[in-house]
């Protein structure tokens, strides 16, 4: 995971300048509610960032529309960058908290073309728990749902 950890204050963090065109950026599409540019970083060419124009630092902190606005412009930069780059696979990342491993606390998602040999890695240590256990949390889960 990236190392640098941006924690400026609301409007002047690095996705809000970049967004009020304070600071330079590889633009790739911009609606109403999200941008598109290009990662500084490129983990693989054609690595795009998505993020929304207001400043919101979590999923937990964007509205139900921006969240959709986001999920439309990363489905369409994905068809661009497939169309362009002509990758094998594709993987997004959204992080939230730093225990999720967000670096700049400005919603935004990852869209990452795949290579076989590109030297991402995700450790992905699986529990598998017994199915009562699963169902437990799946009630609880709904429940959390029908009083939200
Ligand atoms: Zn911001």
């Amino acid at each position: 995971m990236p190392m640098f950890v941006d924690t400026s204050p609301p409007g002047q963090c690095i996705f809000c300048r970049l967004v009020a065109g304070e600071i330079p950026a590889a633009r790739v599409f911009e609606d109403e509610l999200t941008v598109a540019f290009m990662d500084i970083g490129q983990v693989n060419p054609g690595h795009v960032l998505v993020a929304t124009k207001r400043h919101a630092a979590t999923l937990f902190d964007i509205t139900p529309q921006e969240a959709a606005a986001v999920a439309q412009t990363v489905q369409r930069v994905a068809f661009a960058v497939r169309d362009t780059f002509d990758p094998p696979g594709l993987t997004l990342l959204q992080a939230n908290g730093r225990e999720g491993d967000q670096t700049v606390f400005h919603f935004h998602m990852h869209v990452v073309p795949r290579h076989g040999d590109d030297g991402i890695a995700l450790s992905w240590p699986r529990k598998d728990p017994p199915g009562d256990i699963l169902q437990g949390y799946a009630a609880r889960l709904r429940d959390a749902i029908a009083g939200g």
